[in-house]
């Protein structure tokens, strides 16, 4: 592998290990929000499929599949 590669393999590699650490940080933020507002929108699950009344966490923009799930009580003493 010439030089010009190494470089862009290794800019990929960091670069995929922060989509993981991102992704990581997104899950745990996730967990801790509690979804205290519900918004109703559309939503592409892939290209060109939109599933027209999703309901969504208007703060972390979890997708809410049990609308049991926005009873959870919130910690207002949690920071991040
Ligand atoms: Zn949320």
């Amino acid at each position: 592998m010439d030089a010009k590669h190494k470089v862009i393999k290794v800019a990929v590699e960091k670069h995929y290990a922060a989509i993981k650490d991102a992704n990581e940080w997104l899950t745990e933020l996730r967990k801790r929000c509690g979804h205290p507002i519900i918004e109703i929108v559309g939503y592409e699950w892939a290209p060109g499929h939109v599933d027209p009344n999703v309901k969504v966490c208007g703060v972390c923009g979890e997708k809410i599949h049990d609308p049991l799930q926005n009873i959870h009580i919130q910690d207002s003493d949690q920071s991040i």
